[in-house]
Protein backbone atom coordinates (compact mmCIF):
# COMPACT_ATOMS: atom_id res chain seq x y z
CA UNK A 1 0.00 0.00 0.00
CA UNK A 2 1.30 3.31 -0.57
CA UNK A 3 0.63 6.54 1.35
CA UNK A 4 0.01 8.90 -1.92
CA UNK A 5 -0.32 6.47 -4.68
CA UNK A 6 0.31 8.12 -7.96
CA UNK A 7 1.31 4.82 -10.35
CA UNK A 8 -2.01 4.30 -9.80
CA UNK A 9 -3.65 7.79 -10.86
CA UNK A 10 -1.26 7.13 -13.59
CA UNK A 11 -2.03 4.07 -14.84
CA UNK A 12 -5.74 5.06 -14.71
CA UNK A 13 -4.85 8.43 -16.61
CA UNK A 14 -2.63 7.02 -18.65
CA UNK A 15 -3.75 6.81 -22.48
CA UNK A 16 -4.83 10.99 -22.39
CA UNK A 17 -2.28 11.92 -20.18
CA UNK A 18 0.48 10.56 -23.08
CA UNK A 19 -1.86 11.36 -25.04
CA UNK A 20 -1.45 15.50 -24.24
CA UNK A 21 2.15 15.05 -23.82
CA UNK A 22 2.82 13.79 -26.71
CA UNK A 23 0.92 16.86 -28.46
CA UNK A 24 3.05 19.35 -26.75
CA UNK A 25 6.29 17.75 -27.70
CA UNK A 26 5.08 17.34 -31.38
CA UNK A 27 3.86 20.94 -31.89
CA UNK A 28 7.12 22.46 -29.97
CA UNK A 29 5.71 25.01 -27.81
CA UNK A 30 7.07 24.38 -24.78
CA UNK A 31 6.70 27.39 -22.90
CA UNK A 32 3.64 29.33 -22.61
CA UNK A 33 0.54 28.14 -25.50
CA UNK A 34 -2.58 26.98 -25.61
CA UNK A 35 -2.57 24.39 -23.07
CA UNK A 36 -1.58 26.87 -20.49
CA UNK A 37 -4.51 29.15 -21.42
CA UNK A 38 -6.57 26.35 -21.43
CA UNK A 39 -5.98 25.63 -17.93
CA UNK A 40 -6.06 29.40 -16.28
CA UNK A 41 -9.35 29.45 -17.93
CA UNK A 42 -10.58 26.13 -16.26
CA UNK A 43 -9.28 26.72 -13.12
CA UNK A 44 -10.75 30.56 -12.63
CA UNK A 45 -13.80 28.81 -14.01
CA UNK A 46 -13.82 25.81 -11.19
CA UNK A 47 -13.35 28.39 -8.12
CA UNK A 48 -14.86 30.90 -9.53
CA UNK A 49 -12.78 33.48 -9.32
CA UNK A 50 -12.32 36.57 -12.33
CA UNK A 51 -8.53 35.45 -12.33
CA UNK A 52 -5.93 32.83 -12.47
CA UNK A 53 -2.08 32.81 -13.66
CA UNK A 54 -0.03 29.96 -13.01
CA UNK A 55 3.44 29.99 -11.72
CA UNK A 56 5.93 27.43 -11.46
CA UNK A 57 5.34 26.37 -7.50
CA UNK A 58 3.20 27.08 -4.88
CA UNK A 59 5.87 29.28 -2.94
CA UNK A 60 6.51 31.56 -6.07
CA UNK A 61 2.64 32.09 -6.13
CA UNK A 62 2.65 33.14 -2.41
CA UNK A 63 5.79 35.89 -2.91
CA UNK A 64 4.26 37.02 -5.81
CA UNK A 65 0.86 37.68 -4.07
CA UNK A 66 2.39 39.08 -1.37
CA UNK A 67 4.32 41.73 -3.69
CA UNK A 68 0.83 43.10 -4.60
CA UNK A 69 0.54 44.08 -1.05
CA UNK A 70 4.22 45.96 -1.00
CA UNK A 71 4.86 43.50 1.81
CA UNK A 72 8.50 44.87 3.33
CA UNK A 73 10.90 45.18 6.37
CA UNK A 74 8.95 46.67 9.04
CA UNK A 75 5.73 44.87 8.29
CA UNK A 76 3.74 42.26 10.53
CA UNK A 77 2.26 39.69 8.40
CA UNK A 78 0.05 36.46 10.64
CA UNK A 79 1.02 33.11 9.80
CA UNK A 80 -0.16 30.25 11.42
CA UNK A 81 2.14 27.81 13.66
CA UNK A 82 1.00 25.17 12.22
CA UNK A 83 1.59 25.04 8.23
CA UNK A 84 4.19 23.80 5.89
CA UNK A 85 7.60 26.11 6.03
CA UNK A 86 6.54 27.99 2.31
CA UNK A 87 3.58 29.95 4.12
CA UNK A 88 5.53 31.70 6.77
CA UNK A 89 9.30 31.62 4.58
CA UNK A 90 7.86 33.40 1.32
CA UNK A 91 6.72 36.44 4.17
CA UNK A 92 10.38 36.14 5.70
CA UNK A 93 12.07 36.48 2.17
CA UNK A 94 10.29 39.96 1.34
CA UNK A 95 12.00 41.11 4.51
CA UNK A 96 9.13 41.38 7.02
CA UNK A 97 8.03 39.69 10.45
CA UNK A 98 6.05 37.03 10.83
CA UNK A 99 3.90 37.10 13.46
CA UNK A 100 2.62 33.43 14.18
CA UNK A 101 -0.65 32.73 15.51
CA UNK A 102 -2.04 29.40 17.16
CA UNK A 103 -4.78 27.10 15.32
CA UNK A 104 -8.07 25.49 15.92
CA UNK A 105 -6.69 21.56 17.59
CA UNK A 106 -9.25 19.73 15.51
CA UNK A 107 -9.71 22.02 12.26
CA UNK A 108 -5.40 22.49 12.51
CA UNK A 109 -6.65 25.86 11.12
CA UNK A 110 -6.17 29.62 11.98
CA UNK A 111 -8.11 29.93 14.66
CA UNK A 112 -9.72 33.77 14.08
CA UNK A 113 -9.62 35.01 17.82
CA UNK A 114 -6.24 34.40 18.39
CA UNK A 115 -5.42 36.18 15.37
CA UNK A 116 -7.56 39.22 16.51
CA UNK A 117 -5.51 39.06 19.84
CA UNK A 118 -2.24 38.60 17.63
CA UNK A 119 -3.20 41.80 15.61
CA UNK A 120 -3.95 43.64 18.80
CA UNK A 121 -0.25 43.01 20.37
CA UNK A 122 1.36 44.34 17.42
CA UNK A 123 -0.62 47.14 16.86
CA UNK A 124 -0.27 48.26 21.02
CA UNK A 125 3.66 47.61 20.51
CA UNK A 126 3.68 49.59 17.87
CA UNK A 127 7.02 48.43 16.53
CA UNK A 128 5.96 46.67 13.17
CA UNK A 129 2.40 47.45 10.82
CA UNK A 130 -0.18 45.12 10.82
CA UNK A 131 0.28 44.43 6.77
CA UNK A 132 -1.27 40.36 5.88
CA UNK A 133 -2.86 37.80 6.54
CA UNK A 134 -1.81 34.43 5.31
CA UNK A 135 -4.58 31.79 5.90
CA UNK A 136 -3.89 28.16 5.11
CA UNK A 137 -6.07 25.22 4.17
CA UNK A 138 -4.53 22.65 5.71
CA UNK A 139 -4.85 19.33 4.72
CA UNK A 140 -7.29 20.26 2.09
CA UNK A 141 -9.78 21.96 4.42
CA UNK A 142 -10.48 25.92 3.83
CA UNK A 143 -9.69 27.93 6.94
CA UNK A 144 -13.06 29.43 8.68
CA UNK A 145 -12.72 32.31 6.04
CA UNK A 146 -16.11 33.69 7.56
CA UNK A 147 -14.80 34.83 10.75
CA UNK A 148 -11.37 35.85 9.90
CA UNK A 149 -12.52 37.66 6.90
CA UNK A 150 -14.82 39.89 9.90
CA UNK A 151 -10.99 40.05 11.38
CA UNK A 152 -9.29 41.32 8.07
CA UNK A 153 -12.14 43.71 7.79
CA UNK A 154 -11.97 45.57 11.68
CA UNK A 155 -8.51 45.44 11.02
CA UNK A 156 -8.41 46.98 6.84
CA UNK A 157 -5.98 43.91 6.23
CA UNK A 158 -5.69 41.84 2.88
CA UNK A 159 -6.09 37.83 3.56
CA UNK A 160 -3.98 35.94 1.54
CA UNK A 161 -5.46 31.65 0.95
CA UNK A 162 -2.27 30.04 0.91
CA UNK A 163 -4.69 26.89 -0.75
CA UNK A 164 -1.45 24.40 -1.63
CA UNK A 165 -3.36 21.89 0.34
CA UNK A 166 -6.84 23.07 -0.02
CA UNK A 167 -7.65 22.71 -3.84
CA UNK A 168 -11.07 21.62 -4.40
CA UNK A 169 -12.57 22.42 -0.59
CA UNK A 170 -15.58 24.50 -0.43
CA UNK A 171 -17.62 26.82 2.34
CA UNK A 172 -20.96 26.03 1.17
CA UNK A 173 -21.27 26.70 -2.76
CA UNK A 174 -17.65 28.69 -2.94
CA UNK A 175 -14.86 27.10 -3.71
CA UNK A 176 -11.35 27.35 -2.13
CA UNK A 177 -9.04 29.18 -3.86
CA UNK A 178 -11.75 32.19 -4.07
CA UNK A 179 -11.59 33.14 -0.40
CA UNK A 180 -8.14 35.56 -0.07
CA UNK A 181 -8.08 38.77 -1.70
CA UNK A 182 -5.23 36.74 -3.53
CA UNK A 183 -5.56 32.87 -3.20
CA UNK A 184 -2.88 30.20 -4.07
CA UNK A 185 -1.96 26.97 -4.94
CA UNK A 186 0.32 24.15 -5.24
CA UNK A 187 0.75 21.40 -7.99
CA UNK A 188 3.31 19.94 -6.49
CA UNK A 189 2.74 16.36 -7.46
CA UNK A 190 1.14 14.82 -3.89
CA UNK A 191 -0.88 17.74 -3.67
CA UNK A 192 -4.87 17.15 -4.33
CA UNK A 193 -4.38 18.73 -7.77
CA UNK A 194 -0.45 17.57 -8.39
CA UNK A 195 1.67 17.49 -11.59
CA UNK A 196 4.05 15.45 -12.84
CA UNK A 197 6.93 18.32 -11.44
CA UNK A 198 6.30 21.59 -9.73
CA UNK A 199 3.61 23.53 -10.48
CA UNK A 200 1.52 26.19 -8.76
CA UNK A 201 -1.53 29.36 -9.36
CA UNK A 202 -2.83 32.27 -8.27
CA UNK A 203 -5.93 33.01 -8.08
CA UNK A 204 -8.14 36.64 -7.40
CA UNK A 205 -11.05 38.83 -8.85
CA UNK A 206 -8.86 42.23 -8.66
CA UNK A 207 -7.29 43.13 -12.08
CA UNK A 208 -4.76 45.16 -11.01
CA UNK A 209 -3.20 42.72 -8.95
CA UNK A 210 -3.27 39.94 -11.68
CA UNK A 211 -1.78 42.61 -14.28
CA UNK A 212 0.99 43.22 -11.56
CA UNK A 213 2.04 39.62 -11.00
CA UNK A 214 1.75 38.96 -15.09
CA UNK A 215 4.47 41.32 -14.85
CA UNK A 216 6.66 39.94 -11.86
CA UNK A 217 6.17 35.85 -13.18
CA UNK A 218 7.71 37.18 -16.19
CA UNK A 219 11.16 39.21 -14.81
CA UNK A 220 8.85 42.60 -14.29
CA UNK A 221 7.86 43.13 -17.87
CA UNK A 222 6.32 46.04 -19.29
CA UNK A 223 4.43 46.14 -22.68
CA UNK A 224 6.64 43.49 -23.84
CA UNK A 225 9.29 41.00 -22.69
CA UNK A 226 12.29 43.20 -23.37
CA UNK A 227 10.37 46.31 -21.42
CA UNK A 228 11.56 45.38 -18.10
CA UNK A 229 9.90 47.60 -15.63
CA UNK A 230 10.35 46.23 -12.00
CA UNK A 231 12.18 43.41 -10.77
CA UNK A 232 10.70 40.33 -11.32
CA UNK A 233 11.22 36.32 -11.42
CA UNK A 234 11.27 34.12 -13.70
CA UNK A 235 7.93 31.82 -12.31
CA UNK A 236 6.19 30.11 -15.32
CA UNK A 237 4.07 26.67 -15.49
CA UNK A 238 5.31 24.69 -18.11
CA UNK A 239 3.55 23.69 -21.48
CA UNK A 240 3.91 19.78 -20.61
CA UNK A 241 2.49 20.17 -16.75
CA UNK A 242 0.04 21.97 -18.25
CA UNK A 243 -1.36 19.34 -20.32
CA UNK A 244 -0.94 17.03 -17.60
CA UNK A 245 -3.02 19.13 -15.50
CA UNK A 246 -6.04 19.27 -18.41
CA UNK A 247 -6.07 15.35 -17.66
CA UNK A 248 -6.39 15.26 -13.86
CA UNK A 249 -8.42 18.18 -13.45
CA UNK A 250 -11.07 16.43 -15.86
CA UNK A 251 -10.39 13.21 -13.61
CA UNK A 252 -10.30 15.52 -10.27
CA UNK A 253 -13.69 16.89 -11.32
CA UNK A 254 -15.07 13.57 -12.48
CA UNK A 255 -14.66 11.53 -9.38
CA UNK A 256 -11.33 11.81 -7.67
CA UNK A 257 -12.70 14.60 -4.83
CA UNK A 258 -15.93 12.71 -4.59
CA UNK A 259 -13.48 9.15 -4.01
CA UNK A 260 -11.01 11.19 -1.66
CA UNK A 261 -14.59 11.90 0.44
CA UNK A 262 -15.66 8.58 0.47
CA UNK A 263 -12.67 7.11 2.00
CA UNK A 264 -12.48 10.16 4.92
CA UNK A 265 -15.74 8.80 5.41
CA UNK A 266 -14.97 5.34 5.83
CA UNK A 267 -12.18 5.98 7.86
CA UNK A 268 -14.05 8.49 9.97
CA UNK A 269 -17.06 5.94 10.44
CA UNK A 270 -14.66 3.32 11.73
CA UNK A 271 -11.97 5.31 13.47
CA UNK A 272 -13.79 8.32 15.09
CA UNK A 273 -15.39 6.26 18.56
CA UNK A 274 -11.68 5.23 19.31
CA UNK A 275 -9.39 8.15 17.87
CA UNK A 276 -9.86 11.86 17.60
CA UNK A 277 -10.88 12.02 13.85
CA UNK A 278 -10.52 14.99 11.95
CA UNK A 279 -13.58 17.83 12.11
CA UNK A 280 -15.15 19.26 9.44
CA UNK A 281 -17.26 21.98 9.93
CA UNK A 282 -20.81 22.24 8.86
CA UNK A 283 -21.24 23.84 5.46
CA UNK A 284 -17.39 22.98 5.15
CA UNK A 285 -15.83 20.45 2.46
CA UNK A 286 -12.66 19.33 2.23
CA UNK A 287 -10.29 17.92 -0.70
CA UNK A 288 -8.76 15.80 2.20
CA UNK A 289 -4.73 16.75 1.19
CA UNK A 290 -4.25 14.32 4.50
CA UNK A 291 -6.24 12.51 6.71
CA UNK A 292 -4.81 13.56 9.75
CA UNK A 293 -5.27 11.83 13.37
CA UNK A 294 -4.42 12.96 16.86
CA UNK A 295 -2.80 10.66 19.48
CA UNK A 296 -2.23 10.72 22.77
CA UNK A 297 1.32 12.31 22.88
CA UNK A 298 4.99 11.59 20.98
CA UNK A 299 5.20 7.86 22.57
CA UNK A 300 1.93 6.62 21.13
CA UNK A 301 2.28 8.31 18.20
CA UNK A 302 5.50 6.59 17.77
CA UNK A 303 4.66 3.21 18.79
CA UNK A 304 1.44 3.17 16.66
CA UNK A 305 3.57 4.14 13.66
CA UNK A 306 5.83 1.18 14.08
CA UNK A 307 2.94 -1.30 14.61
CA UNK A 308 1.27 0.16 11.52
CA UNK A 309 4.93 -0.14 9.38
CA UNK A 310 5.08 -3.68 10.08
CA UNK A 311 1.79 -4.25 8.87
CA UNK A 312 2.95 -2.72 5.79
CA UNK A 313 0.68 0.35 6.15
CA UNK A 314 2.96 3.87 5.42
CA UNK A 315 2.00 6.95 7.79
CA UNK A 316 3.66 10.38 7.67
CA UNK A 317 4.01 12.89 10.34
CA UNK A 318 2.50 16.49 9.23
CA UNK A 319 4.11 18.40 10.69
CA UNK A 320 6.61 17.29 13.01
CA UNK A 321 7.90 20.98 14.13
CA UNK A 322 5.55 24.50 14.57
CA UNK A 323 6.94 27.08 12.79
CA UNK A 324 7.73 29.25 15.85
CA UNK A 325 10.08 26.05 16.61
CA UNK A 326 12.29 26.31 13.46
CA UNK A 327 15.56 27.42 13.99
CA UNK A 328 15.16 29.65 10.87
CA UNK A 329 13.04 31.48 13.00
CA UNK A 330 15.32 31.42 16.35
CA UNK A 331 15.50 35.06 15.99
CA UNK A 332 12.22 36.38 16.23
CA UNK A 333 10.65 37.24 19.65
CA UNK A 334 8.93 34.30 21.66
CA UNK A 335 5.06 33.73 21.92
CA UNK A 336 4.97 30.02 22.30
CA UNK A 337 3.25 30.28 25.19
CA UNK A 338 0.56 31.42 22.88
CA UNK A 339 1.28 28.90 20.52
CA UNK A 340 0.52 25.51 22.62
CA UNK A 341 -2.04 23.95 20.32
CA UNK A 342 0.45 23.56 17.33
CA UNK A 343 3.08 22.65 19.58
CA UNK A 344 0.44 19.68 20.88
CA UNK A 345 -0.48 19.17 17.04
CA UNK A 346 3.07 18.87 15.90
CA UNK A 347 3.81 16.00 18.87
CA UNK A 348 0.33 14.08 18.28
CA UNK A 349 -0.46 14.14 14.60
CA UNK A 350 -0.30 11.03 12.34
CA UNK A 351 -1.45 10.89 8.72
CA UNK A 352 -2.67 7.64 7.33
CA UNK A 353 -2.68 6.63 3.28
CA UNK A 354 -4.96 9.01 1.39
CA UNK A 355 -5.74 9.11 -2.17
CA UNK A 356 -8.62 8.47 -4.44
CA UNK A 357 -7.54 4.84 -5.38
CA UNK A 358 -7.34 3.22 -2.03
CA UNK A 359 -9.64 0.12 -2.67
CA UNK A 360 -12.13 -1.42 -0.47
CA UNK A 361 -9.24 -3.66 1.10
CA UNK A 362 -6.67 -1.28 2.05
CA UNK A 363 -9.10 1.01 3.73
CA UNK A 364 -10.62 -1.91 5.45
CA UNK A 365 -6.78 -3.18 6.25
CA UNK A 366 -5.81 0.65 7.57
CA UNK A 367 -8.94 0.44 9.75
CA UNK A 368 -7.98 -2.98 11.33
CA UNK A 369 -5.23 -2.60 12.04
CA UNK A 370 -5.56 0.43 13.43
CA UNK A 371 -8.76 -0.52 15.53
CA UNK A 372 -6.86 -3.65 16.56
CA UNK A 373 -3.85 -1.34 18.31
CA UNK A 374 -5.91 0.34 20.53
CA UNK A 375 -7.65 -2.77 22.09
C1 LIG B 1 3.15 22.54 -0.61
C2 LIG B 1 2.85 23.78 0.12
C3 LIG B 1 3.39 25.03 -0.27
C4 LIG B 1 4.44 25.17 -1.34
O1 LIG B 1 4.11 24.67 -2.57
P1 LIG B 1 5.31 24.23 -3.58
O2 LIG B 1 4.60 24.02 -4.87
O3 LIG B 1 5.92 23.01 -3.02
O4 LIG B 1 6.25 25.37 -3.65
C5 LIG B 1 2.98 26.16 0.41
N1 LIG B 1 2.12 26.09 1.43
C6 LIG B 1 1.60 24.91 1.86
C7 LIG B 1 0.62 24.92 2.98
C8 LIG B 1 1.96 23.72 1.23
O5 LIG B 1 1.45 22.57 1.66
Amino acid sequence: MEFIDLHKQYRALQENIDARIKGVLERGQYIGGEEVRELSERLAAYCGTQYCLTCANGTDALTLALRCFNVKKGDAVFVPDFTFFASAETVALEGATCVFVDVEERTFNLDARKLEDAICEVIRQRELTPKAIVAVDLFGLPANYPKIRAVAKKYNLPIIEDGAQGFGGSIGMQKACSFGDISTTSFFPAKPLGCYGDGGAIFTDNKAYYDLMCSLAVHGKGTFKYDNVRIGYNSRLDTVQAGILLEKLSAFERYELQDRNMVAERYTKALRNRYKTPQIPDGFGSSWAQYTLILKDKNERASLQEYLKAKGIPTMVYYPKPMHAQTAFAELPSRKEKLTISSHLSDCVLSIPMHPYLTETEINSVCNALLEYNQ
